[in-house]
């Protein structure tokens, strides 16, 4: 489709993410409600099921969403005051929110220009003695070098739970994200790839992480309350641990029954968008695009570009609001963990040694980029990011 005149603006506004949704999750949500169960129930184990099998894991345990199953995870691994967790600074605060919860603190690892992931080389001169975990994310939904983390990992006897809020779908060296690390978590928040509302799922080959995730998500029992009030419970169980109010419902579920059956098609169209963009930016000046391994599976959960600021007479956030200007909205994904002031002036976390974390923070940001779109929002997208390049280059 050819880029045409420069003056043109879109007559209706592009949000930078929307889900999509269809009578298919309307019609099961509707049966929930005239049934007597609506909290964690039939549905839920149902989207437990069709989860793990998906992900290619052994279990799977739902949630209320992903940052109380990365909480969850974390006390099931044993992460407690004092500990140390490795993770990434380029990502959403509730990945070192969830560390914070424990009592132990968040170290930062820088991450590689090319993919943003975590730069697993890195990794090895921030472990001490307290180090008990590694959180990696999987930016944008490009999995991180598994290989390698997993390798430090049990060199040095810690463990390793995925943040993959942005990468159902995603798969490195053929191994589907969800079946590689100790424990896994997604998101289903209202914008991720797919959407129960809100809601996050733990997915793990380990029997006893398994067990644990169910205790912690559900105030600590010894079992849940389908369990409980089934027909063939004694109906006795205790607390056995300090648990949370963190369970799925059956109202989520039933949502999310019929978004994993087309997350497959939704990530072929986000896929082929995405390779429009990369073809059509490649070649505008003062843009950088990340850059994609040969042997992943890319779920495109976001579309980051990197604006070399110091070429362009403004700045990312002027950027931001110049394509709102231009009816499409734009976000930021990540203010990198330590620019936030509470994580700067609170938690006074070690910013030594980010610079390239720091360096994208203040360049980045993400175009629209989901299932709902046409080909000719892209374009438009395009012809916006063109025009404004073009007026602002220095
Ligand atoms: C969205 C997101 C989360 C949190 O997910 P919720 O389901 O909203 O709790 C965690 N980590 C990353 C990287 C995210 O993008």
């Amino acid at each position: 489709m050819p880029v045409h005149d420069d003056t043109s603006i879109r007559s209706e506004f592009l949000p930078v993410g929307r889900p999509m949704l269809g009578d298919e999750e309307r019609d099961e949500m509707l049966d929930t409600l005239k049934s007597d169960w609506l909290s964690k129930g039939p549905k839920t184990k149902l989207f437990e099921e069709q989860f793990k099998e998906y992900v290619n894991s052994a279990y799977a345990v739902s949630v209320s969403s992903c940052t109380a199953g990365l909480h969850v995870a974390l006390r099931s691994a044993g992460v407690k005051e004092g500990d140390e967790v490795i993770t990434t600074p380029m990502t959403f605060v509730a990945t070192c929110n969830a560390i914070l919860y424990c009592g132990a603190r968040p170290v930062l690892v820088d991450i590689y220009p090319d993919d943003l992931n975590i730069c697993v080389e890195k990794i090895k001169s921030k472990i001490t003695a307290r180090t008990k975990a590694i959180i990696p994310v999987h930016f944008a939904g490009h999995p991180c070098e598994m290989d390698g983390i997993m390798d430090i990992a049990k060199e040095h006897g810690l463990i390793v739970i995925e943040d993959a809020a942005h990468a159902i779908g995603s798969e490195y060296r053929g191994k589907k994200i969800g079946s590689i690390g100790d424990m896994t978590v997604f998101s289903f928040y209202a914008t991720k790839n797919i959407t129960t509302g809100d809601g996050g799922m733990i997915s793990t080959n380990n029997e006893e992480y398994a067990v644990k995730a169910g205790i912690f998500s559900f105030h600590g029992l010894s079992s849940d309350a389908w369990q409980r009030y089934a027909p063939q419970s004694k109906g006795v169980y205790e607390t056995v641990e300090l648990g949370y109010k963190y369970n799925m419902t059956d109202i989520q579920a039933s949502i999310g029954i019929h978004q994993l059956k087309k997350v497959d098609r939704f990530i072929d169209i986000r896929q082929k968008y995405a390779h429009i963009y990369d073809e059509e930016l490649s070649g505008i000046p003062c843009i950088s695009i990340t850059k994609m391994k040969q042997y992943v599976k890319h779920s495109r959960h976001i579309y980051p570009i990197v604006l070399d600021i110091d070429k362009l007479k403004i700045s990312r956030n002027d950027f931001i609001e110049a394509m709102k200007k231009e009816n499409i909205g734009c976000s930021v994904h990540f203010m990198a963990i330590h620019k936030h002031k509470y994580y700067r002036e609170e938690i006074k976390i070690d910013s030594s040694d980010l610079s390239t974390a720091s360096y994208v923070s203040d360049r980045v940001l993400s175009l629209p980029l989901y299932p709902k779109m046409t080909e000719k929002d892209v374009y438009d997208v395009i012809k916006a990011v063109n025009k404004l390049i073009r007026i602002y280059n220095k």
